[in-house]
């Protein structure tokens, strides 16, 4: 992977930057800021990190992570250079209708538009993590041990910790090299994984009681009132649409989150080939091949049902030829 020496020029001549990454963060959006901002600032830049909604619980033992804000001051737009990472649109960052200096797009999903004056999008990339790794030692800064806490966490996240289709020997040679500058993958994992509030378990078994599998297809949902019963948070719902996947004869699970009034939050998961990248996109979201999602303004029975058109299609059986 060879950063553009374009991108490289520009971050060693601009001075001020605004990292924002997309709305509901999770470790890679968090970590890969993290450990740009603070390699950026050894270098003797200012940088703000920005992100629409607060640092997940689950990312609060990243270092460094109360640097991020919610809160865009006005010169900001106009004396700051945007860098986006982890997502390629303002909308997905929520500051849609901001122009800034000028704008760097460093992410690694497969739906991407066009914006930005550099754009750095490797879909090939497990992680924005794996960029960022790279980016800093093309910038001859060192790998501090916060920075591999925080490279490590965001790919660790972005590849189901070594298990999903992304995990490349790329990916494990430069996870190695974080291990070496002092990230712990047993501190990590028991960070990432092994947290949970009773609150937010309870939670995943109100909604995996709700599991109706259809075909291929698993579907689960949590509505506004289960937060209420359980006293567990959306965000609590990170890493819900990937249960269902576990059975053998799934291959597509769906993970429905009411945001309002026939108003949903759509995540899917697959396996293989099913590209739900593709399918996201058909209602206007996007994301990876096995990993995307969208929102839909609907009830849930028909919220539901346009999405099984719309897979039927993506999960017909593959026949191996010859
Ligand atoms: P999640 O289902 O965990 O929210 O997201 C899974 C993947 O799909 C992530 O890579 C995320 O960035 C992407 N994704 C989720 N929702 C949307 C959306 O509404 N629009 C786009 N473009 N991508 C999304
Ligand atoms: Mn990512």
């Amino acid at each position: 992977m060879k950063v553009p020496p374009n991108l490289l020029s520009f971050l060693k001549k601009e001075e001020k930057f605004f990292i924002a990454t997309h709305i509901s963060p999770e470790a890679d959006a968090i970590g890969s800021s993290l450990a740009l901002s603070s390699a950026l600032e050894s270098l003797g830049k200012v940088t703000v990190l920005y992100d629409e909604n607060p640092v997940p619980k689950v990312c609060r033992f990243l270092p460094a992570q109360e640097k991020f804000t919610n809160i865009i001051l006005p010169f900001i737009t106009t004396d700051f250079v945007l860098i986006l990472l982890d997502c390629n649109t303002l909308k997905r960052a929520g500051i849609e209708g901001l122009t800034f200096k000028h704008s760097i797009v460093i992410d690694h999903h497969e739906t991407e538009e066009d914006f930005g004056d550099i754009k750095w999008v490797v879909p090939e990339a497990a992680a924005t993590g794996m960029m960022i790794f790279y980016l800093i030692k093309e910038l001859g800064v060192n790998i501090t041990r916060d920075m591999a806490i925080n490279l490590y966490s965001a790919i660790a996240i972005d590849t189901g910790t070594f298990r999903y289709g992304n995990t490349t020997a790329e990916a494990l040679r430069i996870t190695a090299k974080l291990i070496e500058a002092g990230a712990s993958p047993a501190y990590i994992s028991n960070n990432l994984y092994e947290t949970w509030s009773q609150e937010r378990f309870a939670l995943l078994i109100m909604s995996l009681n709700t599991l109706e599998v259809r075909g291929n297809v698993a579907i689960t949902f949590v509505t506004r009132e289960m937060y209420r019963k359980t006293g567990a948070a959306p965000e609590d719902t990170e890493d819900f649409p990937a249960f269902t996947r576990v059975m053998k004869d799934v291959n597509v699970s769906a993970f429905f989150r009411e945001l309002a009034d026939n108003y949903w939050k759509v995540s899917l998961r697959s396996k293989g080939d099913i590209n739900v990248a593709l399918v996201a996109s058909q209602f206007d979201g996007g994301g990876h091949r096995n990993a995307a999602g969208y929102v839909v303004k609907s009830d849930l029975e028909s919220a539901r049902e346009f999405l099984l058109k719309a897979l039927s299609s993506a999960c017909q059986p593959r026949h191996k030829e010859g």
